[in-house]
């Protein structure tokens, strides 16, 4: 309830005040309005957390809207991935809608529009009213169906509902003003001809209605309170609330009884609309028409790709959905355009799975390293703890054995400066265990290192009286014995600049496309791993967060995504 008493955004703020003026009788209804023409991406994120928020906090209601006005580009496919999404996210819609389910009531608004003398039907082509419309400095002049009567009008429009006219060959336009300063408001396009078949209503309708009647109009059947949208739509709001102002839905029974029958709300009241910027990450691009163009080239292996920037795809890299809701309150709402670095989300991710992932050990590039001095038939269950800052998540059985796998890069034949790992004749701590020192290396005839020979100090091992004694690096390790194989996909950033958007260059961001993105590696785990559920999440002890893919993992056939690395990796090498 605090989000209540201090709004932490001009929007929440304008809906403490519409409630304290009484302007919509202390209602509070949103809807998140998606087009099912792609996979929602993060930016979606945003707008969900936003509009189902608000609803949260204010005791109001939040529609679920497919606005599927566009059937050449809409399917179901996308409706369904759009459901998913927004519940993985962790919200529930008050009611499933589309705006499809209004087609009748666009409809009639548009012959009430006619018959009041504020609609019109146009043959211009599409050129000659692009010619017409006239520029930002110049006015447009008035097409010369502009002064069609009623009558004639009315029977255009009956006729074009009936599909006598070709695709384009005419359109009902608002006869608004060809001189206004805003251009959204020269006699827009209220309908079109297309006949195209619709994924809800089949071949009935040759006519489809434009974006700016259509939505208005379905907010205020909806008796939407706040009509919330991102700034591009700052200069449509004239239009938006002119439809509304000549409609006057909730009062015009004739409109609206049929309606209240049919069960939408219909409220009085009008919609306001509020803009608010879009979100905006860097090294990513966040449109469905671009991540439409990556899937159907092939570039990313599908929408959820784990390193798309979809909600699926994030998922599927095994973003925990709090870390994104979490991301975007952080990044408030305002209306100044930004782009936040990806490197904050990421930050949020790592803070989430901090908390919930539970610690493992794994080997993601196996150097085998064995204790000579053990017998080969050498056994020992050790316990580790699954959190170190969380008691609660209580300890598991490790098995160790004469045999262990360790990291390659944990050992250096002729080490760097600073190398505080394993060397030649030096000594490492081995996680949990004690220290060992490496007595001889083994290699084959390419002459790469295929084996470190080591020996256990005893007196170091936990209980006993070194088991304190300080050495520099501390390396984590799995019984190669008792391992089991995994697939593990390392991903990185899926573009390697900062804004792949920016073309000035001659480059798309299709030039831009990390090719280190992805790189698959043959693993080893502790055993206790084998069996855990897709999509739960580990800390592999130094190698990161890792999550078992939801598509490809198996209780036989281990497959782990690395969500993130434990620090980022990018502050270093791309300063901001
Ligand atoms: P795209 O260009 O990626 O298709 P869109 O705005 O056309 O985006 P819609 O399906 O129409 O996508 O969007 C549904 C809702 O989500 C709209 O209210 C839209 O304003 C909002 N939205 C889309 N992208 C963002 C973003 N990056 N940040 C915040 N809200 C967004
Ligand atoms: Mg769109």
């Amino acid at each position: 309830m605090t989000a209540i008493s201090t709004p932490n955004s001009f929007i929440r703020q304008i809906v403490v005040d519409d409630n304290a003026s009484g302007k919509h009788g202390g209602r509070v209804a949103t809807r998140f309005p998606p087009e099912p023409n792609g996979y929602l991406h993060l930016g979606h994120g945003k707008s969900i957390g936003l509009n189902f928020g608000i609803a949260r906090d204010f005791a109001g209601t939040c529609n679920l809207r497919f606005d599927d006005t566009n059937p050449a580009r809409e399917d179901v496919e996308y409706v369904e991935a759009i459901k998913e999404d927004v519940r993985w996210l962790g919200f529930d819609w008050a009611e499933l809608r589309h705006a499809s389910d209004y087609f009748e009531v666009f409809h009639r608004c548009a012959i009430k529009l006619i018959e009041t003398g504020k609609a019109y039907v146009c043959d211009l082509s599409a050129d000659e009213v692009r010619e017409y419309r006239g520029t930002l400095t110049e006015p447009g002049r008035d097409s010369p169906y502009r002064t069609r009567s009623v009558a004639e009008n009315l029977d255009l429009f009956r006729r074009m509902r009936d599909g006598e006219f070709a695709d384009g060959a005419r359109t009902l336009r608002a006869k608004i003003d060809m001189a206004a300063g805003n251009i959204n408001l020269r006699d827009p396009a209220i309908y079109r001809i297309r006949k195209l078949t619709h994924q809800n209503t089949g071949d009935a309708w040759p006519i489809y209605p434009m974006y700016d009647y259509a939505h208005c109009i379905s907010d205020a059947v909806e008796g939407i309170t706040h009509s919330l949208c991102t700034l591009e739509f700052e200069d449509h709001r004239p239009l938006y609330d002119w439809f509304l102002d000549q409609l006057d839905l909730p009062h015009d029974r004739a409109l609206s009884d049929p309606l209240r029958a049919a069960g939408f709300a219909c409220e009085p009241g009008t919609p306001q609309q509020i803009e608010f910027a879009r979100g905006n990450l860097d090294y990513t691009v966040m449109s469905k028409r671009k991540l439409m163009a990556l899937v159907q080239d092939g570039l990313v292996d599908g929408w959820d790709d784990p390193r798309m920037p979809t909600l699926s795809g994030a998922r599927r890299r095994g973003f925990p959905p709090a870390a994104i809701r979490t991301f975007w309150e952080r990044a408030g709402v305002t209306k100044q355009n930004s782009v936040i670095e990806y490197g904050v989300l990421e930050g949020c991710v790592r803070e989430v799975l901090d908390a919930e992932a539970p610690r493992r050990l794994a080997v993601i590039d196996p150097l085998k390293l064995v204790l000579t001095h053990l017998g080969a038939d050498h056994a020992e269950t050790l316990r580790f703890p699954n959190h170190p800052k969380n008691e609660a998540f209580g300890e598991r059985d490790v098995p160790f054995s004469r045999e262990l796998w360790i990291e390659r890069e944990d050992f250096m034949e002729e080490p760097v400066k600073g190398f505080h790992r394993l060397v030649p004749g030096g000594e490492v701590r081995l996680r949990g265990v004690g220290i060992a020192r490496c007595e001889d290396i083994v290699k084959d005839a390419t002459g790469t290192v295929v084996e470190l020979h080591c020996t256990l100090d005893a007196d170091t091992r936990p209980g006993q009286p070194g088991a304190d004694r300080k050495v520099k690096g501390t390396i984590h390790w799995v019984s190669a014995k008792h391992a089991i194989a995994a697939e593990v996909r390392l991903y990185d950033r899926l573009f390697d600049v900062a804004d792949p958007d920016d073309d000035s260059d001659g480059k798309t961001y299709r030039d831009h496309l990390n090719p280190a993105s992805k790189r698959v590696v043959r693993a080893w785990l502790e055993p206790s791993l084998a069996g855990v559920p897709v999509e739960s999440t580990w800390q592999f002890e130094r190698l990161g967060y890792f999550v078992a893919d939801r598509r490809d993992h198996r209780t036989d056939a281990a497959v782990f995504n690395r969500v993130v690395t434990l620090r980022d990796a990018w502050a270093k090498v791309a300063p901001r």
